[in-house]
C-alpha cells in the first residue's frame, strides 16, 4: 500500500466534547520550549548589557555575517527601490494599495455617549506612538510581511516606525533588497539589519549607540527565537501575538478540486518543516484524492524537503468527519490560522464558523490570496489562539481612551451613590470627594 503524507484522524461516528475534540485535532507537541526560553533570555540579558555589541555578535553566529552598521543607510533603501525589480514593484503597490484601501476603512470611529443630560464620555481612538516592526527573514524572505506590518499602522497614525529584518550574508549583511525596496516603498526609513530574540530585545530596552529608541508596541511574525522573546518583553512593551509556525485547515467536501486542495495545503508548507496543513471532510473520496495529488506535487515543488516534512509532520493531517456539521465543530475547536471553505454554499457554512484567524470563501479565494493580495492582513492568531484574538489590523495600533465629561447637574445626579458604592468598598475618601464639591459653595445639599 502507498504511504499517504499526511496521517489520517478518523472521528466518524464518534460524539466528541469540545475537551475530546479539542485532543484529537493535529497539533505539534510543544517545541523544547526551556531551552529556547533559557537562551533568549540570554540574548535579552546581552543585549540589554552591550547593546550593539551583541547585536554584531549575533549576527556573526546565527546569520554568519561580519557587520558594520546595524542601522541600515537611507541610500541603501533608495539604492534598493531603484534596482527593485518592475513586475515586483507592481505586484508590491497593488499589495499596499488593497492592504490600504481596508485599513483605512476599518480605522474605528471615536464613539461619544451622552449618558444623562450633561454627561458625556468618549472612546478617543489614539494610535500608539512608537512601534517596532518585525520582519523574518531566516528560511524565506518576506517583503509581504513589510507591507502587512507597516499599512494598518500608518492607518492608525502611528508616527514613528522602526523596523527589524535578519542580516542577510549574500546582501553584505543588510536585509533581503526586497523587504528594503518594500520598506522605501511605504516612506519607512528607520530600518535595522538584526534578527531573532536580539531585535525585539533592542526595540523594547533601546540601543543608545545607534540611537534606537525603545519603542511602545512591537508586531509581526517570525520563529520560536523571536516568539519566545515577544513573550518575554511582553508588559514592558505591548505585542501583538506570539506566532507559531503557519497553519492551513481546509474544510471540503466532495464539490472540492483534489488538485487545488493539495495545491493550498502545499502552499502554506512551503513556509516551515514545522508548519500545519489540515484537511477535514466527510468525503472519503476526496481524502484520498488529495493523498494523491500531495503525493504528485510534492515530486515537482521546489521546497520539497521542508514540505514534506511539514505534510509527514504530526501537526498535519486528514480528519475523517460525518458531516459538514461535525467538520464546523472540528475546525471550531481546531481554529486555524487560516481556514479554507471550499463546499458547495461555501459562503452559508462560512459563516457558521466561529473560530479562525481568517476564512477563504470558496475555490477562488486561496491563502494565497490574503498572503500577499487580497487586501486583508496575513499577520493572524495561530496555535489555537484565534479562539481569543485577531488578526494584525489597524486595530492593533490603537488603544482606546476614554474621555469623562460631567458638569456639575450631572455629577450631583449620581453622587449619592457614589457616596453609598464608596461606603460598601470601605473606601470613604472617594465618597468625600465628591460631596467636597458640593459642601464648598452654598453648602447647597443633592439628592433627598
Ligand atoms: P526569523 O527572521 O523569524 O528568524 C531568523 C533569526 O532567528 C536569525 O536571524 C537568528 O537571529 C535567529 N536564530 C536562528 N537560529 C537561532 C538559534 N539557534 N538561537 C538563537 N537565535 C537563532 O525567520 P525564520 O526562522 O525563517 O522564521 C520565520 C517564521 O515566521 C516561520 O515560522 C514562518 O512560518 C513565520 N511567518 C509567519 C507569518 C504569519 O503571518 N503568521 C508570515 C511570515 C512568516
Amino acid at each position: 500500500m502507498t504511504k499517504q503524507l499526511l496521517r489520517s484522524i478518523d472521528l466518524r461516528g464518534q460524539q466528541l466534547t469540545l475537551a475530546q475534540l479539542r485532543r484529537a485535532v493535529p497539533r505539534a507537541a510543544a517545541d523544547d520550549t526551556a531551552g529556547v526560553e533559557s537562551r533568549v533570555r540570554e540574548i535579552i540579558a546581552a543585549v540589554r548589557e552591550r547593546g550593539a555589541q551583541t547585536l554584531r555578535e549575533l549576527a556573526a553566529k546565527f546569520d554568519g555575517v561580519e557587520q558594520a552598521e546595524v542601522r541600515v543607510p537611507e541610500a541603501a533603501l533608495e539604492q534598493a527601490l531603484k534596482e527593485l525589480d518592475p513586475a515586483i514593484r507592481e505586484a508590491l503597490e497593488e499589495s499596499i494599495k488593497r492592504a490600504k484601501l481596508v485599513a483605512e476603512r476599518q480605522r474605528p470611529e471615536d464613539v461619544a455617549v451622552q449618558v444623562a443630560r450633561g454627561a458625556r464620555v468618549t472612546l478617543r481612538w489614539q494610535p500608539v506612538g512608537r512601534v517596532g516592526l518585525y520582519v523574518p527573514g531566516g528560511l524565506a524572505v518576506y517583503p509581504s510581511s513589510v507591507v502587512m506590518n507597516v499599512v494598518p499602522a500608518l492607518a492608525a497614525g502611528v508616527s514613528s516606525i522602526a523596523l527589524a529584518s535578519p542580516p542577510q550574508k549574500e546582501f553584505g549583511g543588510l536585509p533581503h533588497p526586497t523587504i528594503l525596496a518594500a520598506a522605501a516603498l511605504l516612506g519607512v526609513t528607520e530600518v535595522y539589519a538584526m534578527g531573532g530574540a536580539q531585535a525585539i530585545a533592542a526595540f523594547a530596552y533601546g540601543v543608545d549607540s545607534i540611537e534606537l529608541e525603545p519603542v511602545d508596541l512591537i508586531t509581526g511574525p517570525g520563529n520560536a527565537y523571536v516568539a519566545t522573546a515577544k513573550r518575554l518583553v511582553k508588559g514592558m512593551v505591548g505585542i501583538d501575538s506570539e506566532a507559531g509556525p503557519t497553519e492551513i485547515a481546509v474544510l471540503a467536501d466532495h464539490t472540492a478540486s483534489a488538485a487545488l486542495v493539495a495545491a493550498d495545503l502545499i502552499s502554506q508548507a512551503e513556509h516551515d518543516p514545522a508548519a500545519a496543513a489540515v484537511l477535514v471532510t466527510p468525503s472519503v473520496e476526496l481524502a484520498e484524492a488529495v493523498q494523491a495529488e500531495l503525493r504528485k506535487q510534492l515530486a515537482t515543488t521546489k521546497h520539497q524537503e521542508r514540505v514534506g516534512q511539514g505534510l509527514e509532520g504530526e501537526q498535519s493531517a486528514v480528519v475523517l468527519v460525518d458531516s459538514l456539521d461535525q467538520g464546523l465543530a472540528v475546525v471550531d475547536a481546531y481554529a486555524a490560522e487560516h481556514l479554507e471553505v471550499i463546499t458547495e454554499d461555501a459562503a452559508a457554512i462560512a459563516a457558521r464558523v466561529r473560530n479562525a484567524g481568517a476564512i477563504f470563501i470558496g475555490a477562488s479565494s486561496p491563502v494565497s490570496l490574503g498572503d500577499y493580495c487580497a487586501g486583508s492582513n496575513h499577520v493572524l492568531p495561530t496555535s489555537g489562539t484565534a479562539a481569543f484574538s485577531s488578526g494584525l489590523g489597524v486595530q492593533t495600533f490603537l488603544r482606546g481612551i476614554q474621555l469623562i465629561d460631567y458638569d456639575r447637574a450631572a455629577l450631583a445626579q449620581v453622587a449619592e451613590h457614589i457616596v453609598t458604592l464608596a461606603r460598601a468598598e470601605d473606601l470613604p475618601a472617594h465618597g468625600d470627594a465628591v460631596t467636597a464639591r458640593f459642601r464648598e459653595d452654598s453648602g447647597e445639599s443633592f439628592g433627598e
